[in-house]
């Protein structure tokens, strides 16, 4: 009955974890560190785990634990865990899954910070990342070794816009029992159905999308239930206690308790509203991408417009199979130099120049000199960035609107 509920009715009618005395209308927020207990025989059984509820708000609080329930409906998935940021989610998930010696494998074009998780932090602790496009099931078996703990990638990387072929990642996990892992930042819950290709969890950045326009940091944590942890050497030991549950018993009751990754109850409480509106948002943003990029494409001063959602974009079909066409709502387009791309830049009014994505108002930046400003030439040219090239992620606002900033920049 549930599952066929539209995303956005169902994200209002998500019950709260405990009845509200006063029959609110929004959760409350909680702004508590610590619960009382009743009786010390009450607190035993609660440290004993024979009595459920919130102890110390670092491990869990009412208003976080709500936005975890609602996302864990809209997701219709096994658990989810809400963190502090997105990549608190990304790094939690990797110390929960790895040790010193283990290696993942990673796409070659991910997030900057990412990147710099995997080859500075993560490396100093004895993980090692092997890079590939990801493209190739052959490649992709040849870096796998007994010490392979995860696949790793993103759903469309940024800021080239290629969309990953998730099925051909889910069959190469299957193979060889690896965890597939995803973050799934770019395109949100409403868009894309990860279990359904084969993920078994996705990371957030629900700064993003879910925090309704740039209102706070968050990260999510989603495990899909379809994984068998016994063939995680990292993991397994949970599974006698939690089964199902050992992967995120594992990061709530070690990884993210020990490191203190928690979501603060006030950020719950702005992106339980995000849900709300998260369907509404994102069909607007994906209207105006379109009318965006078909403008770009055919405008003469525009030498490549990388849209995923346009018919000849090389990753249309991937993107209509995983994501039902809306491949998020960031695009990316070149001008024929970087001195045209920085007076574009400047002669804009209505767009802003922000390294933000998926704020309620349409932000731009030119990747090259900023984003990957510490990598090398010879380094970007490998990941595809090129000096030419703008990322911008599409808004709210009106179409006609951004099109005439549009225009009048590109004079
Ligand atoms: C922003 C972003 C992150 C990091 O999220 P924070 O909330 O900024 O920590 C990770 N992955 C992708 C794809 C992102 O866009």
């Amino acid at each position: 009955m549930m599952s066929k509920t539209g995303f956005t009715t169902k994200a209002l009618n998500v019950p709260y974890p405990k009845e509200d005395p006063h029959n609110a209308l929004q959760m409350p927020l909680y702004e508590a560190v610590a619960f009382e207990f009743d009786s010390a025989e009450q607190i035993e059984a609660n440290f004993k785990g024979e009595y459920i509820a919130h102890v110390y708000s670092r491990s869990s609080s009412p208003t976080v634990e709500y936005f975890e329930q609602k996302l864990k409906a809209l997701t219709e998935c096994h658990g989810v865990i809400a963190v502090s940021s997105g990549m608190a989610a990304i790094s939690n998930s990797i110390l929960a899954i790895t040790r010193s010696g283990d290696n993942i494998i990673a796409g070659n074009r991910l997030f900057g910070h990412t990147l710099s998780l995997f080859q500075q932090t993560l490396s100093e602790f004895g993980l090692e990342t092997r890079f590939s496009d990801l493209r190739d099931a052959n490649e992709i078996e040849t870096l796998i070794d007994s010490n392979t703990r995860a696949i790793y990638f993103e759903t469309v990387t940024n800021p080239q816009l290629e969309v990953s072929d998730i099925e051909l990642l889910a069959s190469v996990a299957r193979k060889h029992k690896l965890l597939l892992i995803t973050d799934s930042t770019i395109t949100p819950p409403n868009v894309f159905r990860a279990a359904d290709f084969g993920v078994n969890i996705e990371v957030i950045s629900t700064t993003k999308y879910i925090s309704g326009g740039a209102t706070s940091f968050g990260g999510a944590i989603v495990d899909h239930g379809n994984f068998d942890w016994t063939n995680q050497p990292n993991v397994k030991s949970y599974t006698e206690k939690f089964g199902k549950n050992a992967f995120l018993a594992k990061i709530r009751k070690n990884i993210y308790r020990n490191t203190g990754g928690s979501m603060a109850p006030q950020t719950a409480r702005y992106q339980i509203q995000g849900l709300d509106i998260l369907e509404i948002r994102v069909e607007r943003c994906y209207k105006n991408c379109m009318v965006l990029s078909e403008f770009l494409s055919a405008h003469p001063k525009v030498k490549r417009v990388d849209y995923p959602g346009l018919p000849q974009d090389k990753g249309y079909k991937l993107a209509q199979k995983y994501f039902g066409g809306v491949p998020g709502t960031i695009m990316s387009f070149d001008l024929e130099s970087k001195e045209a791309c920085y007076s574009f830049m400047n002669k804009l009014k209505i767009i802003r120049r922000a390294t933000n994505l998926n704020d309620n108002k349409s932000l731009i930046i030119h990747p090259d000199s900023t984003i990957y400003a510490e990598f090398s030439e010879a380094e970007r040219a490998k990941v595809n960035i090129r000096n030419t090239m703008m990322r911008l992620s599409v808004g709210i606002e009106n179409a006609g609107d951004l099109i005439a900033d549009i225009e009048q920049a590109l004079d």
